[in-house]
């Protein structure tokens, strides 16, 4: 199917809230609107020329490798993309280490790059202070400021909106995001050669999908919280994994574990993250998540993985390794796959789940180079047979098999949300 623009990605629930298109229109002509229950999605004006700059860059339509790195360690390629070095430990700053997700080494990563190699800040995404259960995309030059917007959030954030800060910088930048955004990147850098040179490094942390808005509002009220009462909002960090913590106005604290707040918020995952083969970021430099092989105790200070995919990214480690901003060991790349169980069998099931919608007519987005069938070929009969018939049920029992209405349309209806239906696809 040929698409006039991301409008049309967006109705056939393809988009995953990066941001890309509304920086690619020239015209200004796309607003991203956060529709509660599905995630950051497009609104495109009605002055479209149909250039298709904004399809060009979206990642939700085509996320697929064309440059395979030659050092890439061939064992971890079908699961796991290029790999060329699997390190393990955490920000050399205490401070950093116990903020950030994991060991804070994206941060410290960033953070070196800005005070030791001269690029210019660092664009990723930190709390809304207005709206603390919100994200906001942030251009951050500091220490502090990198630190303050440390951690996971658990919500949709959509930091290529913000890629004309990197093209516009006096020198090159780093860029922080979830796979998805990275992969939006590097096909925006591909239209934008500008952006492309002035792309210092692309750091992406691991991601099992994004729970919409509607996920952390629910969970507010089944606390008997209001969105209104709360003055700021983590979930997770301040030592390993951390705790989900939200920060009232009246000065009291609202305290949930890792996996009490994540149990309940990955069920508010859309279906474009169901599809997604790239969980470990497999366009960045360097990607960052954790090292879960091992049970991590309640209040552990801080690990991350940290996997070098391209010469760019290895240089960094070493050279941010010996300015004093990383303490890593390098370990079996084989912890990878034991650390990240969950994302190859959801990149297993992808091929069926695919299948199955293609037999419905529905449009679905282009991947290649993530060796889908040879993935779902390794899955049992029941498993297999779970990916299509479980997503052919699901299409009929959803509606997948239509358009959704256009964000424009839904938009004025944000305040009404009912809860999404639960579970995968
Ligand atoms: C939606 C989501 C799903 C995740 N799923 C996994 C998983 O399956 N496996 C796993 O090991 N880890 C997962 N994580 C956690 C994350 O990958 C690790 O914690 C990673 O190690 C980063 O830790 P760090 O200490 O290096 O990062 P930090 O130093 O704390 O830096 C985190 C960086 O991520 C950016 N960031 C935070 N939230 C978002 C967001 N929603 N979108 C874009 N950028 C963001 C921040 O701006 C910050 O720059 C997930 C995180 C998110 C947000
Ligand atoms: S995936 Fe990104 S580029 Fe594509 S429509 Fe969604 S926000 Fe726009
Ligand atoms: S699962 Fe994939 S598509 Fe969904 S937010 Fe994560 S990286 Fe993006």
């Amino acid at each position: 199917m040929e698409f006039r623009n991301v409008d049309e990605i967006a109705s056939w629930r393809m988009c995953l809230g990066c941001g890309a298109c509304a920086y690619a229109c020239r015209q200004g002509n796309i607003r991203l609107v956060d529709i509660i229950r599905d995630g950051i999605r497009p609104a495109v004006g009605s002055g479209c020329d149909g250039c298709g700059d904004c399809v060009q860059v979206c990642p939700g339509l085509d996320t697929s490798h064309k440059e395979w790195p030659e050092n890439a360690l061939r064992e971890l390629s079908r699961g796991w993309g290029p790999v060329q070095e699997v390190w393990e430990g955490h920000a050399a700053d205490p401070e950093i280490r116990f903020a950030g997700s994991s060991g804070g080494a994206a941060t410290a990563l960033a953070l070196y790059s800005v005070e030791r190699l001269g690029m210019h800040g660092a664009l990723h995404s930190g709390a809304d202070l207005d709206e603390p259960w919100r994200n906001k995309t942030v251009f951050s030059r500091t220490r502090d400021e990198l630190i303050k917007r440390s951690g996971s959030r658990y919500s949709p954030a959509s930091p290529c909106d913000g890629l004309a800060s990197i093209e516009a910088a006096p020198s090159p930048s780093v860029f922080i995001g979830k796979p998805c955004d990275v992969a939006a990147l590097r096909k925006a850098g591909e239209k934008r050669p500008a952006l492309k040179a002035n792309t210092g490094l692309a750091l992406s942390i691991f991601c099992a999908g994004t729970p919409s808005t509607l996920g952390t509002l629910e969970l507010l009220k089944k606390l008997n919280l209001s969105a209104g009462e709360i003055k700021a909002l983590r979930y997770r960090g301040m030592g390993w994994p951390g705790m989900w913590n939200a920060a009232l106005k009246n000065g009291k604290e609202v305290k949930l574990s890792y996996m009490e707040a994540w149990g309940f918020l990955q069920k508010y995952r859309p279906l474009r993250c169901y599809l997604c083969p790239d969980g470990t970021g497999e366009f960045a430099d360097v990607s960052c998540g954790d090292p879960w092989y091992r049970e991590a105790g309640e209040t552990e200070p801080g690990l991350s993985m940290v996997v070098a995919r391209t010469g760019l990214g290895k240089k960094a480690i070493s050279s941010a390794m010996d300015a004093g901003y990383l303490k890593l060991k390098r370990i079996d790349p084989a912890l990878l796959a034991r650390s990240q169980a969950n994302l190859l069998s959801k990149r297993s099931a992808i091929w069926g789940r695919l299948a199955a919608m293609r037999i419905f007519g529905i449009p679905v987005p282009r991947l290649s180079g993530f060796s889908l069938f040879r993935n779902w070929l390794g899955l049992s009969i029941s498993e297999k047979t779970r990916s299509f018939a479980g997503t052919a049920r699901r299409v009929i029992t959803r509606g997948y098999y239509a358009r959704a209405r256009r964000v424009s349309q839904i938009e004025g209806e944000t305040g009404k949300y009912q809860p999404p239906e639960r579970g995968h696809p």
